[in-house]
């Protein structure tokens, strides 16, 4: 049996092709994707290539998605059934070192993950290997939580992650920087944890609308204003107390400093690109305001399946994030759209 698939075969090539249908063994499952979401990594990968892979070796992309379970092997090593709707956490380690047994896996340096080294979901079937079945990263979803809303799980609960280093604590400033799906994500995990004031920034007019549409508690404030005037006048001379850079650029890692209050918490949350990852920062503010400054990655499987639980009891609507829908065939018009920024998040429905 044959399905579609979009792969990767090198750099700016990405095709929409025909393969055969993953077949599993005894102790795998295999998934009918439902819906896939499109990610800044895609389009990083869809720039760079993705290592490892090349014009005779493709990779199929997509590493946040849902579906239902298609098959479940003889002896896999789970309750799951036919039928069952779930998502799946890309990531997942070896199982046993140090990082995995202290549920990091997302850690793990022998770490897999569908879509970024193996095999994905912007395709109608996604195989899982026996130690992701094993592991858990398979989810079985409730009724209430849609096929997109639990694709975009994935990037949650890696703010998620970043969330649980920056101790937003009630009443608390914050500002974000990047009004992206993660900046966004990133606003409203502060304002359910009840900070007092919640800022995301970003040059785009466009998407400073979509973040007021989404949570009109959030303020917003774009390019044309200086952030350090700003910054004063909000917070009353104190700075922010979080500080999370949702964006690919060094020079607001540089500037996040001197915003911060002290015992402020910066997290560099969005990665640089690989030419501009040196950046100078003033680490005299980091002494005297005893600031602490950290960087987060991926999510750990506990962190993908609380955030879950955040779409089930409904605390937080990730189906508002959606900008638009659209079959396989308009993945490269979406990676054209999410090039220019324009819109929050684009997924593929099968
Ligand atoms: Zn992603
Ligand atoms: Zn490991």
């Amino acid at each position: 049996m044959m399905m579609k698939a979009g792969r990767l075969y090198g750099p700016e090539d990405l095709r929409i092709v025909s393969v055969p249908v993953p077949e599993i063994a005894d102790d795998e499952i295999l998934i009918r994707v439902r819906a896939a979401a499109l990610c800044g990594s895609d389009l990083r990968m869809i720039q760079q290539g993705a290592s490892g892979f090349d014009e005779d070796h493709p990779l199929t992309l997509g590493h946040e998605f849902a579906g239902d379970v298609e098959k479940v092997g003889q002896s896999a090593d789970c309750d799951l059934k036919p039928g069952d709707r779930v998502s799946v956490a890309p990531n997942f380690g070896c199982g046993t070192c140090d990082f995995c047994v202290s549920g990091q896996g997302h850690l793990c340096a022998d770490y897999q993950a569908f879509g970024i080294n193996i095999d994905g979901a912007f395709a109608e079937y996604v195989k899982v290997p026996a130690r992701a079945v094993r592991q858990g990263n398979v989810a079985v979803l409730d009724d209430g939580v849609s096929y997109g809303a639990a694709a975009i799980n994935e990037p949650f609960s890696c703010v998620q992650n970043g969330f649980e280093r920056n101790q937003v604590r009630p009443g608390d400033s914050v500002l974000v920087i990047g009004a992206g799906a993660i900046g966004l994500m990133h606003a409203r995990l502060a304002r359910m944890a009840g900070a007092g004031t919640v800022v995301v920034n970003d040059l785009s007019a466009e998407r400073l609308q979509a973040v007021r549409d989404i949570d009109s508690g959030i303020i917003t404030v774009d390019g044309s204003q200086d952030l350090r005037d700003f910054t004063k006048a909000i917070t009353k001379g104190r700075g922010f107390d979080v500080i999370v850079t949702a964006a690919p650029v060094p020079a607001i890692q540089q500037i996040s400093l001197e915003l911060a209050a002290v015992n402020g918490r910066v997290c560099f949350f969005g990665g640089l690109p690989r030419d501009r990852q040196e950046v100078t920062l003033n680490t005299n503010l980091i002494h005297y305001r005893q600031l602490i400054v950290s960087g987060t990655t991926r999510a750990s499987l506990a962190q993908y399946r609380r955030t879950l639980g955040y779409l089930s009891t409904g605390v937080m609507d990730l189906d508002a994030l959606i900008t638009a829908r659209g079959p396989l065939e308009k993945l490269p018009e979406f990676v054209r759209q999410a090039r220019q920024a324009q819109g929050i998040k684009y997924v593929i429905e099968f």
